[in-house]
């Protein structure tokens, strides 16, 4: 049998580890929270990247460093057409440095206050970046993105979620993102669909990993 490997992950987020454990269930790998194996010496990690993928970046290595395992983050965020891709990295910090979700939907919808329901199209995002700390030096994080498309309501709608959850209409399905269930939103959420697109290159890894390992592993 294949020793599991210690996958740590940057979120403290009940239900994306929940859901991230779900997902890799069947692959050698313990997911482990970076703040339970780090304590005190969690780095704070400041998201000062243009991308999704600079800021996952910075977060994975930053604890890749401090723990030496191979370590998982993601960024996510809302892109507007309309804002051309604002809010973005900016998305927890729209409406101010400490803004609520209440007022980060506000500036949301003050901001596209002139724009018609046809060109309010938007999208969640999520890029995931893994990172080995035995990889070549200088060798890229692997990166997994998901996208979630729709459009930005006229008023907020529904109770479940966080963040612009209200607003985002999901394409097709006339409900926004606060409309549907956990379960209906895990199914086409950004999220998911970065963690499904990091499955079959995590699985490649490992194997990779075994096989360098030889016969015997370690
Ligand atoms: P983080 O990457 O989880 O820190 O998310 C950054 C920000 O993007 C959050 O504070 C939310 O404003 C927004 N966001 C990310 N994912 C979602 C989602 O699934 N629903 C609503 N808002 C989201």
């Amino acid at each position: 049998m294949t020793t599991p490997i210690t996958l740590v992950v940057a979120s403290t987020n009940r239900g994306k580890l929940a859901e991230l454990r779900e997902l890799l269930a069947d692959l050698p790998v313990t997911v482990v929270p970076a703040a339970e194996l780090l304590g005190d010496a969690m780095p704070h990690v400041e998201e000062t990247g243009a991308t999704f993928e600079e800021n996952a970046t910075l977060k994975a290595r930053a604890i890749a460093d401090a723990c030496v395992h191979l370590t998982l983050a993601d960024d996510s965020g809302l892109e507007v057409d309309a804002l051309e891709g604002r809010p973005g990295v900016r998305s927890a910090r729209f409406a101010h440095a400490r803004a609520t979700d209440a007022e980060n939907n506000a500036a949301l919808l003050s901001a596209l206050a002139d724009i018609d329901e046809a060109h309010r199209t938007a999208r969640f995002r999520c890029v995931l970046a893994l990172v080995d700390p035995w990889a070549a030096e200088g060798a890229e994080p692997l990166f997994a993105d998901g996208r979630c498309e729709g459009s930005i309501a006229l008023e907020p709608r529904g109770s479940g979620g966080f963040g612009y959850d209200p607003l985002f209409v999901l394409a097709g399905s006339g409900r926004t993102m606060a409309e549907l269930g956990d379960a209906e939103k895990n199914d086409v959420s950004h999220r998911a669909r970065a963690i499904a697109a990091l499955v079959p290159r995590l699985r490649a890894l490992l194997a990779r990993r075994a096989g360098e390992a030889g016969p015997s592993g370690g």
